[in-house]
């Protein structure tokens, strides 16, 4: 394949595996967000892919050459640190031609390329300004510019955004992804914010305890989790325990029933995820699912309402119009699009 392949990839610390097994395919021109709680290897796998950790185990290719062995310098990656590193006694432009420097590029040659990337990252201009005159958000494009100069093959980004408050962070988000597309150039960005992954990504990767629990599309990733680790970590879910239901139509949860909801083959009990937006509320007789409302937050645009089936919180999440007939105290009916709901493996 061309692109990215990663190959039973492991690193281990002494006794801590901080990456475990990572397979993964990522065509060229793919925007990659890998996503997962703090600790979870994120940034021990983006090191590695760099060529500044060695794997303990396992293969990278790059259009189907194995690069596993090579150094970082012969990678020609570019890379943005969540600390961005910039050179505080360099000038802009001085910071985004020092990749350039190093590799012998003449003078003119810099001073154009500068004002080319710096173009790129909307700061023309801004060549000769000392770093310390910038915002948060400049530095951040600085940083950007200065990863791209080499033209790489691979653009890894560690948390870039994190340290943006949100606005700045979300026009940032849109502005990473149009540049990505305009340059269409191989680009993984590390984030704990779901919200940046969806926006972004072409293929969401979810981390969780050094291993790849999920990589797909963000819409496939909400809407088909693999397991309730990636179904609670990305968006909000309710997940249900559920049973085979006697009379084999559906399956029994706390509160009653789900038509329309099959466990497979050889199973008798698993967890069950519905996204909130997908629970509509109807009168009680009208749903074989039914539970009393404890609490509802009125949102404006939307209402969330908290209901207690059988001792499980169910959340749904509504227009003002369809819970308008509902108080707390009420028992309602719980109508579930059975094609909304997840049969979770684990
Ligand atoms: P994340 O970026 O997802 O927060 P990291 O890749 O930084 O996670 O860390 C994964 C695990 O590896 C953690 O348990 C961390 O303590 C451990 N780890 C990371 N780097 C080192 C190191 N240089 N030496 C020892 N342990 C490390
Ligand atoms: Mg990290």
């Amino acid at each position: 394949m061309s692109g990215l392949v990663l190959e039973g990839i492991s690193k281990r610390f002494n006794n801590v595996a901080a990456v475990d097994h990572v397979d993964l395919s990522v065509p060229n021109g793919t925007f990659v967000c890998m996503l997962g709680p703090s600790g979870c290897g994120k940034t021990t796998l983006l090191r590695t892919i760099a060529g500044l950790e060695e794997p303990t185990s396992g293969r990278i290719l790059i259009d189907g050459k194995d690069i596993t062995k090579l150094p970082a310098h012969q990678r020609d990656f570019g890379m943005v640190f969540q600390s961005l590193a910039l050179f505080p006694h360099l000038n802009v432009g001085e910071n985004v031609a020092y990749p350039l420097r190093i590799r012998g590029v003449g003078k003119a040659d810099q001073v154009k390329r500068a004002e080319e990337l710096l173009a790129l990252v909307d700061l023309g201009g801004f060549a000769g300004r000392p770093v310390s005159k910038l915002s948060g958000g400049q530095r951040q494009r600085v940083a950007i510019a200065r990863a791209l100069a080499l033209s790489p093959k691979l653009f890894l980004l560690d948390e870039p955004l994190s340290a943006l408050d949100a606005k700045l962070r979300e026009a940032m988000q849109v502005e990473l992804r149009k540049l990505q597309q305009r340059l269409g150039i191989t680009t993984i960005v590390v984030t704990h914010d779901q919200r940046e992954a969806m926006t972004m990504a072409d293929l969401v990767v979810v981390m969780g305890n050094g291993r790849i629990q999920q990589a797909a599309s963000p819409v496939e990733i909400y809407r088909k989790p693999v397991n309730s680790f990636v179904a609670d970590f990305i968006g909000s879910t309710n997940l249900l325990p559920v049973r085979q239901a006697m009379d084999g139509q559906g399956v029994s949860a706390p509160g009653g029933t789900i038509p329309g909801v099959a466990l497979g083959a050889g199973r008798d009990q698993a967890t069950l995820s519905v996204r909130p937006e997908d629970v509509h509320l109807v009168p009680a007789d009208q749903a074989p699912l039914t539970g009393r409302i404890s609490f509802i937050r009125d949102l404006g645009a939307s209402i969330e309402t908290f209901v207690d089936a059988g001792g499980t919180q169910i959340v749904a999440v509504t227009s003002p119009r369809e819970r308008a007939a509902f108080q707390v105290g009420d028992t309602v009916g719980l109508r579930l699009d059975p094609e909304a709901c997840r049969v979770l493996s684990s």
